[in-house]
């Protein structure tokens, strides 16, 4: 099982406290997006969950093992990088596998790990291409094949698809969809797309000025928001 436990996280930057002690339940396999204007903490919660940045208080769970201080290396979660963090020096294979062979592993098993990464995103055909022969949603498609091949129980998304165009943005959200039932990993998915967050997550959390305003369905915070920043950023009519 691979759920994540928030208990009263705290984090402050010098003297300045950015996020106010979130509680936070989610479940094994679900698809969990938080949304939130820009500078609401969306980043710094999940990179907080990834090791990416310590936490100033409260406790992390990931499968039921506290992670607070573990490393980010141990703690089975991936990170999907917006595209620009490919390497462009390299082929789609070898930046899919680049992971998995600094951290040593033999080339027979990286080799067997990517093509099924490969298989699973429809990247077959170009897995000798380099990235500058990609176009944006191929790229797309290698960045969250980086982090399939590393086997997460978790993958985290900081707002993945905000350098698209829309058709491609569309495209790219019914492949991470079809990714999550493929899988079965839980998902954390960050954006500030009211319309993403409505169409793609099994449960929202609306995140405002470092804490949270409301936990629900999608269409629980549409029919039932608690208040109007929360109707107002869901585009419910009340
Ligand atoms: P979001 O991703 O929702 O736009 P962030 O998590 O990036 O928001 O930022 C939340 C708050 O923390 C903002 O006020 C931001 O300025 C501040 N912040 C983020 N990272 C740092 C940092 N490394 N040093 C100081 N302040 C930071
Ligand atoms: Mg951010």
């Amino acid at each position: 099982m691979s759920g994540v436990q928030l208990r009263n996280i705290v984090k402050r930057f010098g003297d300045v406290e950015v996020i106010h002690g979130i509680d936070l339940d989610i479940d094994h396999g679900e698809f969990c997006v938080f949304v939130g204007p820009s500078g609401c903490g969306k980043s710094t919660l999940l990179r907080m969950i990834a090791g990416l940045e310590e936490t100033s208080g409260g406790q992390i769970d990931i499968g039921g093992d506290d992670v607070t201080h573990a490393d980010a290396a141990d703690r089975g979660v991936a990170m999907v990088f917006q595209t620009y963090a490919l390497y462009p020096h390299m082929t789609v294979r070898e930046n899919m596998g680049f992971g998995l062979k600094m951290t040593g592993h033999p080339k027979s098993e990286i080799a067997q790990k990517v093509d099924e990464a490969a298989r699973i995103l429809k990247l077959e055909p170009l897995l000798d291409r380099k990235p500058a022969a990609l176009s944006g949603g191929q790229r797309q498609r290698v960045a969250i094949g980086r982090a399939i091949v590393r086997g997460p129980k978790v993958f985290l998304f900081d707002e993945p698809l905000s350098n698209l165009d829309a058709e491609l943005r569309v495209e790219m959200r019914a492949e991470i969809a079809r990714l999550h039932r493929e899988i079965g990993a839980t998902m954390i998915y960050v954006t500030h797309d009211q319309v993403e967050a409505m169409t793609m997550a099994d449960k929202i959390v609306v995140l405002r000025g470092g804490h949270i305003e409301q936990v629900g369905a999608p269409m629980h915070l549409y029919e039932d928001p608690d208040n109007r920043f929360v109707a107002g950023f869901i585009g419910s009519p009340s």
